[in-house]
């Protein structure tokens, strides 16, 4: 176990100086002084799995900032299983909850998990007090949690990122497994009301997660700097001198034989000149790689049609697949073999559609040097498609839409929160069919006059929605319900304060 020093540079103040911005932050600070009299001697926190990789490390160090920046003592700790095979349990919980794999968990399972969830609980045990409130992120800690909540008498919250709108035997499989754990908790929250399980549907509420406008993953650069951190990056070859050195850990692109070499080596990808269409993911089979990358193929089959604009606009699309150096993630032992499926698929296109594609793999060791790839990769594509056959929230279509890059998005629940068809992007109602990934990328690249206006509405709605204010509102409103319902009462109606709504 491990307790994260939090180093966010950024709160409050930077975003209350910037117009946009200003209502946000007033809002969330009223909300902050109405309930800070109710956490004043409590510290609030965050467990889960990993501290870089996935979306919610991605967002919870500003989420503690800006706790801490409102009065509220949050702090955060990352489990660390001495069992490895306890990660490989726990994505396969991760796959049934999204309605995918093996379902039988037998007694070993069992044995595992509680043995790990045992052995964390007592690495934290020291840390916490029965005032505290311990929120508990996705499956792998929630045993610890569990245990936690029932020895210490602490408040304690799951916080499910995860979820599949029906019910089918796999994610019956996987609740029944999790059950004994879940029903110890005082509360829940998922990303949607669809991902609700039955057995938690009396205690729980909604909070869509929220992206950082200021974060190295988000905020804005200017053109000059944008060319120097895609040079830097080995994402581009310079054709004039750039003012900072490249950096230790580039890029890498994936080679015809297979291996991965600094992405700067060879032909240029073309970012800034070509239309390009991104997917930058982890590698995990639910988001459509192999689908996306054979509708590709296809589109591009079908250049040599249409009217000479748009024979030229296919003939220069290239396809950028980006996603972490899958080394560099420990709670995804299935994100090697990912990869290497859809490595072997790339390897049997023909040569010069693989001159077409660009398979990146971002080097974990700089988080901010990573943000900072991502960042500018989203500002470079025409189009970024997030092809996910099941998607719990989807933030990398949140950080495309916020920079008003198109997006095209699938029927998965998570995207389609964020997507309404033809306003905010488009929706591919069948992503594991090549032949609709194509027809609806080649539509989408035909339309530039709808691409802008989705991509104005799209940034309309993150921030209405989906920036990281409105998250922790609603975190500091859950908290202050359930501390209201719980203290002893001092009116009439703070004690019938209801509970937070599904
Ligand atoms: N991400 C990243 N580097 C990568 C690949 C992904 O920083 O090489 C980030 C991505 O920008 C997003 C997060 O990881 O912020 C993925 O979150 P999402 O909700 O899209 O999917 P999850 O990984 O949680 O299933």
């Amino acid at each position: 176990m491990k307790v994260v020093d939090v180093q966010e540079p950024l709160g409050l103040d930077h975003y209350a100086f910037q117009p946009h911005l200003a209502p946000a932050v007033t809002q969330l600070r009223a909300v902050g002084a109405s309930i800070e009299p109710l956490l004043r001697h409590r510290r609030v926190w965050m467990l889960n799995s990993s501290s870089h990789g996935g979306g919610v490390a991605e967002m919870l160090p500003k989420v503690i900032r800006l706790m801490r920046d409102v009065g509220v003592r949050a702090e955060w700790a990352v489990m660390q299983p001495s069992r490895p095979e306890f990660f490989v349990l726990t994505k396969r919980l991760h796959n049934l909850i999204h309605g995918v794999g093996d379902l039988r968990l037998g007694p070993a399972d069992r044995e595992l998990y509680e043995a790990v969830s045992r052995e964390t609980a007592d690495e934290l045990k020291s840390l916490l007090t029965p005032r505290d409130v311990l929120i508990v992120h996705d499956p792998q800690p929630m045993g610890a949690g569990a245990l936690l909540r029932k020895e210490l008498g602490l408040t304690a919250i799951w916080r499910s990122h995860i979820g599949l709108e029906e019910e089918t035997p796999e994610t019956s499989a996987a609740w029944d497994f999790l059950r004994p754990y879940a029903e110890a908790y005082d509360y829940s929250i998922f990303s949607a009301a669809e991902y609700i399980p039955p057995l938690l549907s009396t205690r729980a509420s909604v909070i869509h997660p929220g992206i950082d406008p200021a974060s190295w993953k988000n905020r804005e650069f200017p053109p000059t700097k944008l060319i120097g951190l895609l040079c830097n990056a080995g994402l581009a070859k310079p054709c004039h001198p750039v003012l900072r050195p490249d950096w230790k850990d580039p890029a890498r692109r994936l080679r015809p034989d297979g291996a991965f070499t600094p992405a700067s080596e060879g032909e240029d990808v073309g970012f800034g000149y070509r239309p390009t269409v991104l997917q930058v993911s982890r590698w995990d089979r639910l988001k459509g790689w192999a689908p996306l990358l054979r509708g590709f193929a296809l589109l591009k089959r079908r250049a040599r049609a249409g009217d000479p604009l748009r024979r030229r606009r296919l003939d220069l699309l290239r396809l950028v697949l980006a996603g972490p150096d899958p080394s560099s993630i420990q709670d995804d032992p299935e994100a090697v073999d990912a990869l290497a499926e859809l490595v072997s698929e790339y390897r049997g296109l023909a040569p010069e559609l693989r001159a077409d594609v660009a398979l990146l793999a971002l080097p974990m060791a700089s988080r901010k040097e990573n943000a900072l790839m991502v960042n500018a990769l989203q500002r470079c594509a025409s189009l970024v498609v997030q092809n996910s056959i099941r998607e719990g929230f989807g933030l990398t279509v949140t950080e495309a839409m916020w920079k008003r890059t198109p997006v095209l998005g699938t029927r998965a629940l998570g995207l389609r929160l964020q997507i309404r068809d033809g306003i905010e992007g488009r929706i591919n109602p069948a992503p594991e069919d090549p032949e609709a990934v194509a027809e609806i990328l080649d539509q989408m690249l035909g339309e530039p006059a709808a691409r802008e206006s989705w991509g104005a509405s799209a940034q309309r709605r993150v921030y209405d929605e989906f920036l990281v204010f409105t998250q922790v509102r609603r975190w500091l409103e859950v908290l202050g319900d359930l501390f209201a319902r719980r203290a002893p009462a001092p009116s009439a109606a703070l004690s019938a304060a209801p509970a937070p709504s599904p």
